[in-house]
């Protein structure tokens, strides 16, 4: 799936699904990134479980790439 969001001549075109990571911000461990929400929360009640560790923040993010859409050089999104 492919989602763009134009700014004036330039649109993005999305390289990935969003992904999640659980962070402990007590002490700096985070999980491997993953397409769930509930597998990165899961993590972060693992690693309480383990440590006793209790502040947690997750954050979600996405790949994009940029590209001009009415220039003929670099007019096409890049292939993915
Ligand atoms: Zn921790």
């Amino acid at each position: 799936m492919r989602a763009r969001y134009r700014f004036a001549e330039w649109a993005l075109a999305a390289h990935s699904e969003v992904r999640f990571i659980g962070e402990c911000l007590d002490c700096g461990e985070r999980c491997v990134d993953t397409e769930s929400a509930d597998d990165a929360q899961g993590w972060c009640l693992k690693h309480a479980g383990l440590t006793g560790d209790r502040r947690f923040e997750m954050k979600g993010f996405q790949l994009f790439t940029a590209y001009l859409t009415n220039a003929a050089a670099d007019g096409a999104p890049p292939a993915t």
